[in-house]
């Protein structure tokens, strides 16, 4: 707990604070090695993850105001609730909450990280509100003191205050840097029409391995650490890995064309992205990358086809 304010000194805050906007961008993650172990009392799945950040970002501006208002456009506008339940809403009331100061701010979305996509654009949001919240209102925490209240919103929320490649156990929430000599991993992320519940996935999964129908459990990191380590764009490609695709693919049949074409346009590996419905191909270099997303969009067998890199940072002011 940083000093606490008064609730209503809203003077002292503002001195603090900043005054101009505040404008935060960030990252939508993948998983490179997504295994997902036995249901814990909790409700939540015990994970063993490599998080990565790619370069498909939302920006957050935060400007003062005198309540807390959301307005948003981009992916997702008109849909998804701009009151309470909204991640960005949440996360700044956590942030006030911690730090004891008055919640008011007037946030924009720009989203540009589809809906319910398997890319943790809501855990973005909220890492992001969290950046901007912490500049605009002068509470100064630090980073991991950010990715402890972010624990609570969400699983996947610490890691998109962090950014880069890193190792998340627990039900994800807990990370670690992944500490690799700097390599660019090129990707290209296809987009589907609608999401996919993540809680639906991992209820799906259950329902499979019960039945006795899910593939392998992934297990250890360890392959995927050391092909990293490699940095040759073929030997992480063997090595990518995702316990909940035969859900989402159970879910959502059509994927399996998705990732058929990924691999005939010659994509060197493609994966569902976390609970789906997105799906990313590994590519050689960057050229290499926008030809396998020309060919994507070509075949049809998405809504979009992006082009990425990885990793990036985490949640930032820009
Ligand atoms: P993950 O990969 O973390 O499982 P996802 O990418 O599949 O997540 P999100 O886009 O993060 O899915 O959103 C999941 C749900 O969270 C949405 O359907 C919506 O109900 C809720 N939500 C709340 N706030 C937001 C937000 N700012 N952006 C997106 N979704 C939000």
């Amino acid at each position: 707990m940083t000093e606490a304010w008064r609730p209503d000194d809203e003077d002292e805050q503002r001195r603090r604070g900043a005054s101009g906007p505040v404008k935060v961008r960030v990252p939508a993650k993948v998983n490179l090695h997504l295994g997902v172990g036995p249901l814990r009392r909790d409700g939540y799945h015990e994970l063993n993850t490599v998080y990565h950040a790619i370069s498909i970002y939302d920006e957050l501006t935060a400007r003062r105001g005198d309540t807390l208002a959301l307005t948003m456009e981009g992916e997702g506008a008109g849909e998804l609730a701009l009151d309470d339940t909204n991640l960005v809403i949440r996360a700044a009331h956590a942030l006030a909450g911690y730090a004891g100061v008055v919640p008011h701010a007037r946030l924009h979305l720009r989203k540009q990280i589809p809906l319910a996509g398997g890319l943790a654009g809501g855990s973005a949001d909220a890492a992001a509100a969290l950046v901007a919240c912490d500049a605009l209102w002068g509470t100064g925490l630090s980073r991991d003191e950010l990715a402890g209240i972010a624990a609570d919103l969400g699983s996947d929320v610490p890691f998109l205050i962090h950014g880069g490649t890193a190792l998340g156990t627990g039900r994800g929430e807990a990370v670690s840097p992944v500490l690799a000599r700097p390599t660019s991993w090129h990707w290209v992320v296809a987009v589907a029409d609608g999401g996919l519940s993540t809680p639906a996935a991992y209820r799906e999964l259950d329902r499979l391995r019960d039945a006795g129908t899910a593939g392998e459990p992934l297990g250890s990191t360890d392959g995927l650490l050391g092909a990293l380590r490699q940095r040759d764009p073929r030997v992480l490609a063997a090595a990518l890995g995702n316990d909940l695709q035969d859900a989402a693919l159970s879910m959502r049949p059509a994927l399996a064309d998705t990732l058929k074409a990924g691999e005939a346009a010659g994509a060197l590996a493609g994966i569902v992205s976390g609970s789906g419905p997105t799906c990313v191909f590994l590519a050689a270099d960057e050229a290499h990358a926008g030809r396998i997303a020309a060919e994507l969009e070509a075949a049809e067998v998405c809504r979009e086809a992006r082009v990425a890199h990885g990793p990036v940072a985490g949640a930032r002011i820009v």
